[in-house]
């Protein structure tokens, strides 16, 4: 049993769940860089320790520091919420090391899935579709007759990727040398690795997403899909579920699929599996194995709380593995009548005089500090999210520009004004968008 978990994390991640460690009842420890010394996270803490400087590989990625703070307040167990160290294999090594719990899958999954190359032949091999593309590395030499197998347009990424850096579109034979150059020389700069791959540039896909959970003894879950086509920089701006493209069938269906892979794999804890969905196929991309910043909306639609699972699934498995059971079942059948909507807000840095809570009823805002304190430009620009549910997908698309209307951020910009333009748009209150549908509406409109 875990009594004590450090959250080697910070803003509105490490704030939920913290949130999620007191209702289980468990004490909890807060790192925090000397920017961080008064944020909210570090004050509801029942302990906190300092862990270095303003920059996150002195801080937030300083495995050494985030071990020695569980060694000095006993922490038996670590949550890396995402970003950070969270997909850090290494860093799970070490913490099983010195014998305490990290909260997320077995290093060696982490492993698999954290290079991209041989997460698709895993996926393959566990039975999930995937884009056609390389079957391993790509180099310069051997492009053009990979490319020309694939068939034009081309996407050459890199292997370690994440963020959408270190990706470039070849759309002809002429395109094809400077898109391998500079997705090498991006993904060098971005990962240490220039190691790249090479996908079918699928034209009109929508990003769909499944949530999976698993107890690491053969058991797994699937929790539905998010759909993350509203994007920008391929960067998720909104998410919404259910996904308007999906009937309950198709569902179900992909859901299944996933929740038979994670049990082959015996998958512990939560995790989220991507594809791009075009014409009634789905096409795996990559495995997040970790929580991921649009998972309020599932825990909106399902009323499941994903950390509560992340702890108990990893490590007092049993008893809750029963009422999962249960909850699924009642997942499944709520979850067609349902549509969330959570939107990132992301300021410049500056200070915030106001942040005033839009009301309820079905809207949650997740925020990641105090009103009227400093923004910091050393970490992610990420204020805060808003999640907004109802019945049906018209009801949630009411409720959310009425809470739009109510939200107000003074002192920094913010993407505030583009939500605002967005709620009102034709395209969106249809469900018609594919990945592509953001940047091109930027690029036409003034928004
Ligand atoms: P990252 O890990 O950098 O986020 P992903 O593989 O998850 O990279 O892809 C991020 C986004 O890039 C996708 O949501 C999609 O918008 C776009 N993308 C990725 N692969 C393809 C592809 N084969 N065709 C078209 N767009 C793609």
């Amino acid at each position: 049993m875990i009594s004590k978990i450090l959250i080697a994390n910070r803003g509105e991640i490490a704030l939920r769940v913290l949130r999620a460690c007191k209702e289980l009842g468990i004490a909890t420890v807060a790192v925090h860089s000397t920017a961080d010394s008064d944020a909210m996270h570090v004050r509801l803490a029942d302990e906190s320790v300092c862990i270095g400087p303003p920059p996150s590989r002195e801080s937030y990625l300083n495995i050494h520091q985030i071990v020695a703070a569980c060694e000095i307040t006993g922490a038996d167990a670590v949550h890396p919420g995402y970003g950070f160290l969270s997909e850090n294999a290494k860093f799970a090594d070490i913490l099983d090391a010195h014998g305490i719990t990290f909260i997320g899958p077995t290093a060696e999954h982490i492993r698999l899935m954290g290079d991209k190359i041989t997460a698709k032949k895993t996926a393959e091999e566990l039975g999930i579709p995937v884009v056609p593309g390389s079957d391993g590395e790509v180099r310069p030499e051997n492009a053009l007759e990979i490319a020309r197998q694939i068939g034009f347009p081309v996407l050459i990424k890199a292997t370690a990727g994440g963020g959408g850096r270190g990706m470039k579109v070849a759309r002809t034979e002429e395109e094809l040398e400077n898109a391998v150059a500079t997705a090498r020389s991006e993904a060098a700069a971005a990962f240490g690795n220039d190691a790249v791959y090479m996908e079918k540039f699928l034209g009109k896909p929508r990003h769909i997403e499944i949530q999976v959970v698993g107890d690491g003894e053969g058991n797994a879950i699937h929790l539905g899909e998010r759909d993350c086509s509203l994007q920008r920089r391929h960067q998720k701006v909104w998410e919404e579920a259910n996904s308007p493209a999906l009937n309950v069938e198709q569902r179900m269906k992909i859901g299944q699929v996933c929740a038979d892979a994670m049990k082959k794999l015996k998958y512990r804890g939560a995790g989220t599996i991507e594809f791009l969905y075009e014409n009634g196929e789905f096409y795996f991309i990559e495995m997040n194995t970790r929580l991921q910043v649009e998972h309020p909306i599932t825990e909106a639609i399902t009323g499941i709380d994903l950390v509560h699972e992340q702890i108990s699934r990893g490590v007092r498995s049993r008893p809750l593995r029963q009422a999962g059971g249960y909850r699924l079942l009642r997942s499944r059948h709520r979850m067609p009548h349902q549509c969330r909507r959570s939107a990132h807000l992301r300021p410049f840095p500056g200070h915030d005089h106001a942040f005033p809570r839009p009301g309820r009823p079905r809207c949650a805002r997740r925020q990641r500090r105090l009103s009227g304190l400093p923004h910091t430009p050393y970490y992610d620009s990420l204020i805060g999210k808003l999640i907004v549910h109802g019945r049906t997908r018209v009801e949630c698309m009411m409720r959310l520009r009425r809470v739009l209307d109510e939200f107000v951020i003074d002192g920094i910009k913010t993407t505030l004004p583009l939500f605002q333009d967005l709620i009102n748009n034709q395209d969106i209150a249809n469900g018609d968008y594919d990945i592509h549908w953001l940047e091109h509406h930027l690029a036409t409109t003034s928004a």
